[in-house]
């Protein structure tokens, strides 16, 4: 293993997911396993313009496997999308000693990174953070588990209260241009439709399952609505339309928002986060750059950040037929 790495940086930057807490113990202890020293970096690419560090070692990260958010803080940074706030965190990493970076967000971050990596040769390695799973070369982002499992618990719940009223409920989740969550826990949650952005069901089959449904005897229904989806009406408007198309429902919305990012995360996703950063910090070591480590086929893989940010993350396209029969 080379060793002309002595200290790592860690941060996290963009929206926050379940998993990153135990992304971060992983790193820290990698860089312990292997003799190297650990920063870790507050507030994303705003601590690193800041100086806001923090020498980490293995005991710094106790307690943390088990918890959601970030202990590092996240946050979006216009300053480092600047060169001048490139070069300040350029001046305040070379200060720290620091001879690579770990970034775990989405694939803004793993931009920022790239962008950074560029201009001063910093070697710089990705790890997927993001409860969407949108990340192109992974078939898991840290926190996409913990967020299906927390959407199901909801629906879950929301489906006791529908079926003692008889009632239909729109239940929007998180998923601007990705369908990942809403597909996935759809399913697990049992519900008659789900709309997502990358599929237009269309209003006309949407009342068409509507009215099938209930001829076929159902007395509620959970309809799974992505936040993207394509259908044209936002969740509130669709409330009204069915409202007015089908008036033999009793129709009610549930918006699940920002619950869905946190939470403890669950044993995959802390496995996954744990798995991930010794590969990201060993690859380092190895004298690798500009890599996501992700998961495909249950193996730890590295895909070049360039492709993980370029490429596109598809659904599953079965599941649709999945959904479709057990929706019989
Ligand atoms: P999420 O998927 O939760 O949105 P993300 O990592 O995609 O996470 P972004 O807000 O897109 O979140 O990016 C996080 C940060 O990365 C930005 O606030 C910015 O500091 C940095 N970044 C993004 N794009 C660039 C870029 N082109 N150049 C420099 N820095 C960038």
């Amino acid at each position: 293993m080379q060793k002309n790495i002595k200290k790592i940086g860690v941060l996290t930057s963009g929206g926050d997911s379940p998993g990153m807490n135990a992304a971060i113990r992983s790193v820290v202890r990698t860089c312990a396993y292997h003799g190297i020293e650990c920063v870790g970096i507050y507030r994303g690419y705003q601590g690193l313009i800041e100086g806001d560090f923090k020498e980490m070692g293995p005991r710094s990260v106790n307690n943390i496997v088990n918890k959601g958010g970030t202990i590092l803080k996240s946050a979006r940074s216009a300053e480092f999308r600047t060169a001048e706030g490139r070069k300040k965190a350029y001046d305040n990493v070379v200060k720290a000693g620091m001879d690579a970076l770990v970034v775990i967000g989405g694939d803004g971050s793993f931009t920022g990174g790239l962008v950074f990596n560029s201009e001063y040769n910093f070697p710089v390695m990705g790890i997927p953070g993001t409860i969407d799973n949108d990340i192109f070369g992974t078939s898991h982002t840290l926190g996409y588990d913990t967020a299906l499992n927390t959407v199901v618990d909801c629906i879950d719940k929301i489906r006791d209260t529908a079926s003692s009223h008889n009632r239909l409920f729109f239940v929007e989740v998180m998923g601007r241009d990705a369908g990942h969550i809403a597909l996935n826990a759809g399913i697990g949650a049992g519900a008659e439709e789900i709309l997502i952005p990358e599929e237009n069901l269309g209003l006309d089959r949407l009342l068409e399952s509507l009215k099938k449904s209930k001829a076929s005897g159902k007395s509620s229904s959970i309809v799974v609505i992505a936040e993207g989806d394509k259908i044209g009406k936002n969740v509130f408007e669709l409330k009204d339309y069915v409202d007015a198309n089908l008036p033999e429902y009793d129709v009610r919305v549930s918006v699940l928002g920002h619950m869905q990012r946190g939470g403890a995360p669950s044993c995959f996703d802390r496995v996954l986060a744990s798995r991930l950063g010794v590969k990201a910090v060993e690859s380092l070591l190895e004298g690798k750059s500009n890599l996501m480590v992700g998961l495909l086929e249950d193996k730890v893989t590295l895909t070049p950040l360039e492709q993980a940010i370029k490429g596109k993350s598809e659904i599953d396209r079965d599941l649709l037929r999945v959904s479709d029969i057990m929706t019989t």
